[in-house]
């Protein structure tokens, strides 16, 4: 058996805390890390200051608790507070937050040097030439808010209100901002996620109706990853420390990647197939275990949409479960491990082995696909529709070491003002041709503005950076200097990106310790909640000093946080209360005045956590002072099967059951347990709603799908013109062999490095000096074929255009597929002001014509500033922008962009130099025209006349009214 070595300073009996059933210290954590400063000592706490060495000096902090803003695992951080200064001087672990335990991947202390970054944005900005000019001047925030706030509110007042749109990369919180817009009346919310998850989120979503898995991996026996998780993907530092548990006790762990990521390292099995035939794997899996009767036949029978399925589709045949198995059998009969191995690459035996370690899991199988090879392929979404096909099979889903859906880890209190859905429809985020997309279908933005489907007046970036992060960067430029298409950009921002360059104001954002946020996320089988708050607000209190006006009054130079910038934008567009959107940040105890942070968390603490109130008043506390001084709280631990809950009789009222088993009441519970997936709030022609599913004679919850149980079949799909993929099934990518053309090679650009995260780790000087550089993997065959060698420049020639890069020649990737990181590639256009000067390289931007190219001027070099240490940099590589080289391939089902390329890799040119970029944005558009031809429009496929499936999720759900489809030759 596993034992755990105690640090033999501290003493051996056993914390307090851990008696009670509680995992967490005083003394060494009763995990498996040394001693944290035990929670009763955070307000003063010695430590010997490691600068004043050989001197003993003790230095005494006050630890304040925050949360990481670095990816969206929102990781516990423990600020230390000097007391003397009132300075921050580290970052560390939390070890009160449920999530993260005390640990933090490199990233989280590194949010020290995005505090102290010289070149961060301190105070608001406002063009004062052309856009993109790079001519700035400092405005008030009152200038800059009543400006924003009355184009606003004309653009509402004129019925305009699609042209406001709010777009964001790394939200940090819990649907704040989308209660923002609801007030304001808008469908404005726009998301990078077609970007990054909507083929992981679809392939979930129709299986489940819950677009996001969470894995139970500390307790599974076999864990399979279709990404580098253990080393950046999702949920990284909390996952990664329990797949690591799992590995200490035994587990398996199989890891799909095509390259020797650090992750494979660590695996049992690292699968390495040809990208996008993923799914084939999977589903050679899944014949195996249903040709040899390995999968749990009663869970299938109970859970599984099958008589749905017979009844749809093979109305001749007996609708028995006997029946259903029969016809399970043939649908995947062709999927042998020899065509897995034909379309893979990968061994027949290697995935029989795979395959025989798969079942003897049963139902401790945890399984996850994010991002990776689901985010790299047309149909991608079908790798985790396929992955997720293995857990159904095995009853592997809300059970310990299995997969559950991400609800029942997640807790979303309700907040003190909850407004209606908006009444809009916005065919900007939401365009009519990709009715069953799982997201906005942002990346499009810039060609439907160019397109004539209409303008912005206002347009918010928020902690996002298009121009950069997506893909067609040049095309952004493009719309983002057109004022006819956008009127007005406001980039909220802690830091310069290459989109802020194109905005019209920039409004400094706060960092992890300057802001408030809360957030909930499915780290592991248990929920919990984090708090985000500025550090030294909470420090000064604790001091007994009153709480400032605003968080300006207490960050660096004017720099503020969202929650207040927005309720005091909403009082600004809607002064007096007449539009009626002010009333939605007002106080409730004092009406008619200003809604303040401590209110709004204040209340949601107070009433909407069970357990908080409870907790927090033994240690003599409010639940805001519990939150402010541990920064977390664990509301449930070892969640069961939602899907298996009884419907309490009290919900049961004048029921219905329909043929398949649905069960619809008169007082079912609208949405908003916290706990429970309710089932789609379709109501029946009477006014039922459905509220579970009758099984073998009780009432269960169920999943939130039109049938209440997981769908193999999707009849959305089905019904929505694509009967061809309403089972879990294989699509063969669009870099797929055959579809290759003669010299191509598919290019895997979606890997992350585990120290960087996009745009805002670049002013993180540790961070900047481990990892610098995105060299192009190439396998050893394919370098000695092409004639080139490690740090020697290649051509990477895509569909639109090409960038220049150097070769890194290795034996950890397949041969014939090319792969580079996305985190690299950062420029600047001025040289000494306006950027990070330690992670982008200094460009000339240059058009002709259609044709925009980058060139690089200057990469990294030493300068003098207010932090000594940027006289110590080394380093000149900032690495390649790739992804402005890449046209847009939106899925014509999730949306999302498939972001592999096919590409020609040569020997570079004379005159080529390292970073070079040239695009034709003309070809990037037709491209977009190409990709747009192969979707199937709502108006065509609808059936009900609607935009879209009503139970499919949204970030911001307008009214039911506004998914109908407008009638031709109505007006608007
Ligand atoms: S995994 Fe790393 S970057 Fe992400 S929240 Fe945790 S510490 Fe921060």
């Amino acid at each position: 058996m596993e034992t755990t070595k105690r640090n033999p300073r501290v003493s051996a009996a056993k914390p307090a805390t851990e008696a009670r059933g509680e995992t967490y210290y005083p003394g060494p954590s009763a995990i498996d890390l040394a001693a944290f400063p035990p929670k009763e000592r955070w307000d003063d706490w010695v430590e010997l200051d490691s600068r004043a060495w050989p001197k003993r000096v003790e230095r005494r902090y006050m630890l304040v608790p925050t949360t990481c803003f670095n990816c969206e695992s929102a990781c516990g951080l423990l600020a230390y507070v000097d007391k003397e200064s009132l300075e921050i001087r580290k970052f560390e672990g939390n070890p009160e937050h449920p999530g993260s335990r005390g640990r933090l991947c490199a990233k989280g202390p590194a949010t020290l040097n995005q505090v102290y970054d010289p070149h961060r944005i301190l105070h608001p900005l406002k063009r004062s030439a052309g856009r993109g000019e790079g001519k700035w001047q400092r405005v008030s925030w009152d200038e800059a808010l009543d400006d924003i706030a009355g184009r606003i509110r004309r653009a509402i007042q004129e019925d305009r209100r699609n042209e406001v749109v709010y777009h964001v990369g790394r939200p940090g919180e819990d649907g704040y901002t989308e209660r923002v817009l609801a007030a304001w009346g808008l469908d404005g919310h726009n998301s990078h996620t077609n970007i990054c998850s909507s083929n992981g989120r679809a392939g979930y979503h129709y299986w489940m109706g819950l677009d996001r898995p969470s894995p139970d991996y500390a307790n599974a026996d076999v864990i399979v990853l279709i990404s580098a998780h253990l080393e950046s993907g999702h949920y990284f530092n909390p996952h990664a420390q329990r797949i690591i548990e799992a590995k200490k006790r035994g587990a398996k762990i199989i890891v799909f990647d095509v390259r020797l990521s650090n992750t494979a390292t660590h695996a049992d099995y690292w699968v390495s197939p040809y990208p996008g035939t993923e799914p084939a794997i999977l589903l050679a899996i899944a014949r195996h275990l249903i040709h040899h009767r390995l999968y749990d036949r009663e869970f299938v029978r109970r859970w599984w949409n099958w008589l749905e399925y017979m009844r749809v589709k093979h109305p001749d045949r007996e609708p028995t479960f006997e029946s259903f198995e029969h016809e399970l059998a043939r649908l995947y009969e062709s999927y042998t491990f020899e065509f897995a191995a034909e379309e893979s690459g990968i061994d027949a035996k290697t995935i029989a082995e795979l395959a025989d370690v798969v079942s003897r899991a049963r139902t401790r199988l945890a399984t996850h696909s994010w991002r990776s090879a689901a985010a790299g392929n047309l149909g991608g979404w079908q790798v985790s529709r396929t992955l997720f096909l293995l857990n159904a099979l095995l009853g592997a889903i809300g059970t310990e070491g299995g997969t559950h859906p991400n609800v029942a880890n997640k807790f979303v209190p309700r907040p003190i003002h909850v407004p209606a859905h908006p009444q809009v429809w916005n065919d900007l985020n939401w365009p009519a041709e990709y009715p069953l997309a799982m997201n906005e279908m942002s990346m499009l933005l810039p060609h439907l503005l160019k397109d004539g489907r209409g303008r912005l007046e206002v347009y918010f970036s928020r902690v996002y950076n298009p121009v950069w992060t997506n893909p067609d960067g040049f095309t952004w430029i493009e719309a983002l200097t057109d004022e006819t298409l956008v009127g007005l950009h406001v980039a909220l921002t802690p830091t310069w990106s290459e989109t802020a360059y194109f905005a019209d104001y920039v409004l400094p954002m706060g960092l992890a310790s300057e802001r408030h946020d809360l957030h909930s996320y499915e780290t592991h089988d248990a929920q919990w909640l984090g708090f985000r708050q500025p550090v030294l607000r909470a420090a000064r209190e604790r001091l007994g000093q009153p709480a400032p006006a605003d968080t300006r009054e207490i960050n660096p130079g004017e720099v503020w946080e969202e929650n207040e910038f927005w309720i005091e934008l909403s009082w600004r567009i809607d002064p007096d209360g007449t539009m009626g959107i002010r009333r939605y940040f007002e106080s409730k105890k004092s009406p008619g005045t200003k809604l303040a942070v401590d209110e709004y968390y204040g209340f949601l603490f107070e009433n909407s956590i069970p357990g908080l109130p409870e907790r927090a008043a033994k240690e003599g506390l409010k639940p805001l002072e519990y939150m402010r001084r541990y920064g977390s709280f664990e509301v449930k631990r070892k969640i069961a099967a939602l899907h298996e809950e009884d419907v309490p009789a009290s919900e049961l009222d004048d029921v219905r059951v329909d043929a398949l088993g649905r069960v619809y009441t008169k007082t079912a519970k609208p949405a908003g347990a916290n706990i429970v997936p309710l089932p789609t709030p379709d109501p029946d022609a009477e006014g039922r709603r459905l509220v579970g599913i009758e099984i073998d004679g009780q009432i269960l919850r169920g999943f939130p799908t039109p049938s209440g149980r997981l769908e193999f079949y999707s009849s959305t799909l089905d019904r929505w013109g694509w009967p061809e993929y309403a089972l879990p099934t294989y699509i063969r990518s669009h870099i797929h062999p055959q579809r290759l053309e003669p010299g191509q090679m598919a290019l895997v650009p979606t890997f992350r490095l585990p120290v960087q995260i996009h745009t805002r780790s670049a002013n993180a000087k540790w961070l900047d000096e481990i990892a610098h550089t995105n060299p192009l993997w190439m396998h050893s065959q394919d370098a000695a074929r092409l004639g080139v060698a490690t740090g020697e420049l290649v051509r990477v020639e895509t569909e639109i255009g090409y960038f220049v890069i150097k070769a890194w020649v290795t034996e950890g990737i397949r041969p014939g597929v090319v792969a580079c990181s996305h985190h690299m590639g950062r420029w600047k256009l001025d040289p000494h002001r306006h950027g990070q000067r330690q992670m982008m390289a200094t460009v000339a931007l240059t058009r002709e014509g259609k044709r925009f190219a980058l060139r690089r001027k200057a990469g990294v070099e030493p300068h003098d500033s207010a932090d000594a240490d940027t006289r110590r940099i080394w380093w000149t590589d900032a690495g390649v922008h790739q992804n402005v080289a890449f046209p847009v391939h939106p899925d014509p089902i999730s949306g999302m962009h498939c972001w592999h390329q096919a590409v020609r890799v040569r020997r570079a040119e004379a005159g080529d130099s390292y970073g070079d970029v040239s695009v034709d944005v003309e070809k990037a558009h037709e491209v977009y025209r190409r990709w747009l031809e192969i979707t199937r429009p709502a108006a065509r496929v609808s059936p009900d006349g609607t935009r879209r499936p009503y139970w499919l999720l949204r970030p911001l759900k307008p009214s039911r009214e506004a998914y109908r489809l407008p009638v031709a030759g109505a007006s608007p």
